[in-house]
């Protein structure tokens, strides 16, 4: 069994340390964080998380749909 943890999962495209705008739409607004690193595939662009990155942009989320914000723009250095 090769060992492929470099390689993107749907393309086999190189990934390489990158960063990538997450955006969710919540229904009473969208929430968007700019800047956040991710693992990005040069081929096919797909972007990977690592999962302390997925956990804080729950949060960031979570906190977004209690203020009820309509758009909520945040870059990713600047999230408590
Ligand atoms: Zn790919």
């Amino acid at each position: 069994m090769t060992q492929h943890s470099g390689r993107c999962p749907l393309c086999e495209g190189e990934k390489a340390p990158g960063v990538t705008t997450f955006a969710v739409d919540l229904g009473h607004g969208v929430v968007m964080v700019r800047r956040v690193p991710a693992q990005v595939c040069a081929l096919c662009g797909e972007a990977w998380l690592d999962d302390a990155v997925t956990q804080k942009l729950e949060a960031i989320v979570d906190r977004a749909r209690e203020a009820q914000a309509m758009v909520e723009v945040t870059d990713w250095p600047d999230v408590a």
